[in-house]
């Protein structure tokens, strides 16, 4: 039976765990904390999915709060105008449901079922030197530790990483309290509300640890207004501050958080990172080769909610991969071809996300201005978020997106 070892239990991680388990491989999975520890502690994300990566965690069946969560059926965008009112305001239909599972709920539950499963669960902060002693001992070793310092294993690939400082200061709050939607009650959906210049106001319905809750998400400009949560260390004062920017920036979501309060002590996050593309191959001091899994080899913004997206695809992807070699070993070579496969998919999801970072672009303004007109354009740009190939087609190039608009609007 094949060993393999993954450190880092997100995800990316435990997704990858839980499929490799069902098909038979010997799996360690080293987590820095307890599943106890992730559930009682602080939020790490808005982690809303869309209808692929979801279907990645059916396929492992690790779905398990598929009927409990909120069914997302919607993505709206709203832009701010000068004066405080909405110069543009749209929802999308999606095609298939996304959901907003609090990583702490999932992973602290998957964590659970995996060493129920039979999966042998370490509870331990990986450094550099245990990987050179585990990598001898297992035929495989895997490190998917996000955003952490085993990074530093990976080099920077500066070809695809246009930015080398974090574009956004983020801020989450979790919410109970949170009134309906007026212009669509019936319909669960995820706001984008963009202010020019300023940053987003993200906002979506999501099952937390003391059930239905909503998050609110500020992406703020560095240096301007938004980016003002640094400093601040009581959660109270950070649904404050979030608050009070709402009023200011997007009153009519704001109209809707009189009543809020915070889900739990643990409800809020700050904080900030320069997206990355790394080498996926880390180079052990003893020799031995690991491969860098998800955020640890492409870290994007969150600014199109795509992070927990791409670790479910990267999961699926790096498991076929896996099953697909047989009993052949796992050396450097196969590793980069692993690699490149999942980038395939992940390359999309880098150059959209990194174009969003940027003021937009004339053709991409008359786009999201015209799918306040035409549904249809409205609905392809939610579908977008399940699968951000489909932006190649009409979003990056002025003429495409002319000759769509044309095609749409006649
Ligand atoms: C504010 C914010 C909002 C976001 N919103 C969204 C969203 O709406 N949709 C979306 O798809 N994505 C979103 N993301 C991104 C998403 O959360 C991440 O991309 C995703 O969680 C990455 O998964 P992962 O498995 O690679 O890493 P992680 O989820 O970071 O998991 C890594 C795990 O490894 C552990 N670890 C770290 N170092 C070690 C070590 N040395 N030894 C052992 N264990 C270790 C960590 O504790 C962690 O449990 C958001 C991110 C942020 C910060």
């Amino acid at each position: 039976m094949r060993k393999i070892l993954i450190v880092g239990a997100g995800q990316a991680g435990l997704q990858l765990a839980l499929g490799l388990q069902a098909q038979g491989y010997e799996v360690t999975v080293m987590s820095n904390r307890t599943a106890e520890e992730i559930r009682g502690g602080r939020v790490m994300s808005t982690q809303c999915m869309f209808h692929r990566a979801l279907q990645h965690e059916r396929d492992v069946s690790a779905n398990f709060w598929e009927g409990q969560a909120p069914k997302i059926q919607g993505l709206g965008v709203s832009v701010a105008g000068p004066d405080g009112s909405r110069a543009v305001d749209w929802l999308g239909r999606l095609d298939g449901h996304a959901q907003s599972v609090d990583q702490r709920v999932k992973m602290a539950g998957w964590m659970e079922t995996f060493a129920q499963r039979g999966g042998q669960l370490v509870i331990h902060g990986a450094a550099v030197s245990d990987l050179d002693f585990f990598a001898s001992r297992y035929d495989l070793v895997l490190v998917a530790a996000g955003k952490g310092e085993l990074v530093s294993m990976f080099a920077r690939d500066a070809a695809r990483s246009p930015y080398d400082t974090p574009q956004r200061a983020l801020a989450v709050s979790y919410v109970h309290g949170l009134g309906p939607r007026p212009e669509h009650p019936e319909t669960e959906a995820v706001r984008c509300n963009l202010v020019p210049g300023v940053g987003e106001l993200f906002v979506m319905p999501c099952l937390t640890t003391s059930g239905r809750a909503d998050i609110l998400f500020w992406e703020g400009v560095p240096g301007g207004p938004l980016d003002a949560f640094q400093e601040t260390k009581d959660p109270n004062e950070h649904l404050a501050k979030t608050l009070e920017l709402m009023e200011r920036f997007t009153p009519w979501e704001y109209a809707r958080a009189t009543k809020v309060e915070l889900t739990d002590a643990g409800g809020t996050l700050a904080g900030r990172y320069a997206p990355t593309v790394r080498q996926p191959v880390g180079r052990l001091p003893g020799g031995g080769r690991v491969l860098g899994v998800a955020d640890v080899v492409v870290a994007n913004d969150p600014i199109t909610g795509q992070g927990s997206n791409s670790a479910a695809k990267c999961a699926a992807s790096y498991l076929a991969s896996i099953v697909e070699h047989g009993d052949r070993p796992f050396d450097e070579q196969w590793m980069q071809a692993t690699f490149d496969r999942y980038w395939e998919t992940a390359r999309h999801v880098t150059k959209w996300t990194n174009a969003m970072l940027a003021p937009p672009p004339e053709h991409v303004l008359n786009l999201i201005g015209a799918a306040g007109q035409a549904q249809p354009v409205a609905d392809r740009i939610a579908n977008g978020f399940n699968d951000p190939s489909d932006f190649e087609d009409f979003f990056y190039e002025p003429e495409k997106a002319e000759a769509y608009l044309a095609s749409v609007t006649g």
